[in-house]
């Protein structure tokens, strides 16, 4: 079949003969692709990569025991076209989408891999999948991934959506909705709360549409990027520029209701001075997370801007299957609103073409993008 394969380092090839993807558990099912979106991790993996990937090229995904040559993609939706003899919850022909993390409940598939069999860790015996000591992704060396016509996933991994109400291409941002989704539900959000979004990203402006999904009053979006802030600003944020301000953290605090800075800030950005804005910009008690991925650098802080009115900092990883259905029924009950959604989809592209007009693409033109979605079908109607 079809596919984009992951090589390493400024090496992805998209192939005509990539292996059919086979049922390996009873538990298992196989989806055709619809659309797949590329995603930040993909180029990271692609300009700084192996990160997710195995470092060493002749390494091993640590819960599946697979090597490279797998397909990316974690974005997608599509439609069931196979199931194993024990699948209870989908039938062939559901339209779904998929939570795509692995780690411990994903170690019954792979018998022969180092991990096999051991005990659950403590997050996930608790629920939190996020937080897994194994934590891996389909499409980023755990599995292959749906940057393909076809791919094989755990049952407990599948979610339906209802396409009437989720056309396909909205149901390839669920992915992206649910790490904002989390992120919010995380930070321990009230309807009618107030939140600072710093940077307008793709994640920022999901951050932004799950705030909304979650009832908020005032929505800001600090964004030095023209191009960006003006789609926070489409998406229903007041935005700010911080290349305009003499001093930034003062006057974002002052468009808090109230005037004393956010009850809630997110750092989508993840630059240090994103970083220590996003704990200067709170209120008393306020709650700062970060749903950025950083290299591996430090940041300079005082721990008084955090013990002086007693702030919180979290950080948060992807989602749990929870955050899934609850993205998908604020969708489907109007709480984000679809046509929001479709603004961040600035190109479709043919799975053919995903290297040059994808990947690269994303590279070249981060500003004009937010996210690009590929299709296996595209130009074979
Ligand atoms: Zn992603
Ligand atoms: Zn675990």
């Amino acid at each position: 079949m079809k596919g984009l394969l992951y090589y390493g380092n400024r090496d992805m090839r998209y192939s005509n003969n990539v292996p059919e993807p086979e049922l390996i558990d009873a538990r298992d099912v196989k989806i055709e692709v619809e659309w797949c979106g590329i995603c930040g991790s993909d180029l990271h993996e692609y300009l700084d990569g192996p990160i997710f990937f195995p470092h060493d090229p002749n390494g091993k995904n640590h819960v599946s025991d697979f090597g490279y040559h797998l397909c990316l993609g974690h974005e997608y939706s599509g439609t069931v076209t196979e199931i194993g003899s024990k699948v209870s919850t989908l039938k062939v022909g559901d339209t779904v989408v998929v939570e795509t993390t692995g780690g411990c409940n994903d170690r019954y598939r792979y018998p022969n891999a180092p991990n096999f069999g051991t005990k659950k860790c403590t997050a996930c015996r608790n629920g939190k999948t996020n937080a897994c000591k194994y934590l891996t992704f389909q499409g980023l060396g755990l599995s292959s991934g749906a940057l393909a016509e076809r791919v094989v996933v755990g049952e407990h991994h599948v979610v339906k959506i209802d396409n009437s109400k989720i056309p396909f291409d909205i149901g390839a941002l669920i992915e992206p909705l649910a790490v904002a989704w989390h992120a919010v539900s995380h930070s321990g959000f009230k309807k009618g709360s107030n939140a600072l979004v710093l940077g307008a990203g793709p994640i920022g402006l999901a951050v932004v549409l799950a705030l909304q999904g979650h009832g908020a009053g005032t929505i800001v979006c600090s964004e030095p990027a023209d191009i960006r802030r003006d789609q926070a600003g489409t998406l229903g944020a007041q935005t700010f520029n911080p290349m305009d301000s003499k001093d930034s953290i003062e006057d974002l605090r002052a468009m808090a209701p109230g005037g004393e800075g956010f009850e809630h800030t997110f750092d989508a950005s993840g630059v240090p001075s994103t970083f220590t804005s996003s704990i200067q910009c709170l209120g008393p008690h306020g709650v700062a997370v970060n749903i950025a991925i950083w290299g591996h650098k430090p940041v300079d802080i005082y721990p008084m801007d955090i013990t002086l009115q007693e702030k919180n900092v979290t950080g948060v990883m992807c989602y749990t299957r929870k955050d899934f259905e609850e993205t998908i029924s604020a969708i489907e009950n109007g709480l984000i609103d679809i046509e929001k959604i479709r603004k961040m989809i600035t190109g479709k592209v043919r799975l053919e073409d995903s290297v040059e007009k994808g990947i690269l693409e994303l590279v070249n033109n981060k500003e004009k993008n937010v996210k690009i979605l590929v299709s296996p079908k595209m130009g074979n109607v």
